[in-house]
């Protein structure tokens, strides 16, 4: 699904240069690195505040006890989505608010979330699922409304610009009130191990987050509020440090391929590919995702398995069905699209390193199984 040992040829040489240079000085933990990567980061994305830490689930976790939600809180997300989201709401005993997805870009519905908000909603965790933007504008708005937090999971997205009506553009994860992201190893900026990062523009929100990451320490030795131990560790922040100055070229190229894939599939009307909403710089294509109409998705799978192609299917099981996040609240009638979804989707091989034979071939067999 992805191609790490071709990226990692091409970045060798200051990767290795760095993380020496993080062995020699042994400032495993907060060395410089961290730092030059976080402001490197910040001014990546335009935001004031990115808050470094241990992984994407954390970056969620640590989000929500900064915003103080509590036991018995509504917390609304995706129901077609990783788990970590719904996890860490359980987690910290909030109450998981599962709610369906549009069937176009596989985002959160705002539809869905305006019929799901009751007076215990506290949050809302839209995911910019496959790389896409969710529908912000509108989410915002409906948060507002209802003085709402917005916490966005962008562990899919990262790069990705979302444009608002009146045409500005703001990078995905820096909208709402709090962003996180995964840089675990085959996300767009992936790094060689674990990590992960919290984004606000919001100086007070983000002084209190980094203490949570930290123990809840703000002097040290003193433990202000119950904290975690989560860091991003030198050595990860020298390879994301070096892959953040090529992260546009890393989506870009996968945007090519994602288009090259579509003209291949164009015609074909069992095959629906993904739509890119708004500017072409709204999906990063973290995931190259189709849906198989009137046609058998498992025997296709099968098929490219037979010819040695990975394939993924994100996501087998709606989150509200896993046997961990099952609710008598839940209706089968509001899941309508995500429960038909689970059916349809395929995922094809998608990074930055993928050439057009590759496509070529990936194309011809799934066209030869699905005619
Ligand atoms: C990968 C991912 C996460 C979790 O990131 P980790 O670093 O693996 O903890 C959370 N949400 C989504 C949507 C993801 O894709």
């Amino acid at each position: 699904m992805v191609d790490l040992q071709t990226q990692y040829k091409f970045i060798k040489t200051n990767v290795d240069a760095g993380i020496e240079q993080v062995l020699n000085s042994a400032q495993f933990i907060n060395g410089p690195a961290v730092k030059s990567f976080q402001k490197n980061l910040e001014s990546y994305l335009g935001v004031k505040n990115v808050i470094p830490c241990a992984n994407g689930t954390d970056a969620l976790q640590i989000a929500m006890m900064g915003l103080g939600l509590k036991p018995g809180d509504e917390v609304i997300t995706a129901d077609f989505t990783y788990a970590s989201t719904v996890e860490v709401i359980a987690l910290l005993g909030l109450t998981p608010v599962l709610v369906d997805v549009d069937p176009i870009t596989f985002n959160i519905n705002p539809e869905s979330i305006e019929k799901a908000i009751t007076k215990k909603t506290k949050a809302i965790v839209p995911v910019h699922l496959f790389g896409q933007v969710a529908q912000m504008e509108k989410i915002m708005q409906i948060a507002k409304k209802h003085g709402i937090f917005i916490i966005e999971d962008n562990a899919q997205a990262l790069g990705a610009n979302f444009t608002y009506s009146n045409g500005n553009k703001v990078k995905a994860g820096c909208i709402g009130d709090i962003g996180t992201t995964s840089f675990f190893p085959s996300k767009n900026l992936g790094c060689f191990g674990d990590g992960g990062a919290i984004f606000t523009n919001d100086d007070e929100l983000a002084h209190l987050i980094r203490g949570i990451a930290n123990h809840g320490m703000y002097e040290r030795y003193y433990h202000d509020v119950v904290g975690v131990n989560s860091r991003l560790d030198s050595i990860q922040a020298v390879v994301l440090d070096e892959k953040l100055k090529h992260l546009d070229l890393y989506n870009k190229r996968r945007r090519e391929s994602a288009l090259k894939y579509s003209e291949y599939f164009e015609n074909n009307q069992k095959i629906i590919t993904p739509i890119i909403l708004g500017d072409g710089d709204s999906h990063v294509f973290h995931q190259y995702t189709l849906k198989i109409i009137d046609s058998d998705r498992n025997a296709l799978g099968a098929h490219l398995s037979k010819n040695n192609i990975p394939f993924g299917v994100y996501y087998p099981v709606p989150l509200h069905l896993q046997k961990a996040y099952q609710d008598k609240k839940y209706l089968e009638v509001d899941f309508s699209v995500t429960n038909k979804l689970i059916n349809q989707v395929i995922s094809l091989p998608m990074h930055s390193e993928l050439d057009n034979e590759q496509i070529d071939f990936i194309s011809s067999k799934v066209l030869e199984f699905v005619n």
